[in-house]
């Protein structure tokens, strides 16, 4: 079931939910049972706060107006001294 969202030219707009693609571009107003005309809109698909790329969206936006200040890098952040120092027989091998 899906929401279709009407206008009615008395009451205003209102919701009725129909099968996917079973909302007809005219239905009866639930209040005056006048005809009301289908109201067009773009699907709000991933528009919800909790979606993670919504939330990436967001703070990509934040960042680029107010950067966050910190006082140290994050642990995640801190870059390693190479492969040699994870494996030590890297060490031995020659240089250029
Ligand atoms: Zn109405």
């Amino acid at each position: 079931m899906v929401s279709y969202t009407y206008r009615c030219s008395v009451c205003g707009e209102f919701d009725r939910r129909a099968p996917m693609g079973g909302g007809g571009a005219n239905a009866p107003c639930p209040t005056c049972d006048t005809k009301a005309k289908r109201v067009y809109r773009p699907p709000r698909i991933g528009r919800s706060p909790s979606d993670p790329r919504m939330r990436l969206i967001e703070d990509t936006k934040r960042s680029a107006c107010e950067p966050q200040v910190v006082d140290s890098l994050p642990a995640a952040g801190r870059r390693s001294r190479g492969a040699s120092a994870r494996d030590p027989r890297l060490a031995a091998l020659p240089r250029p």
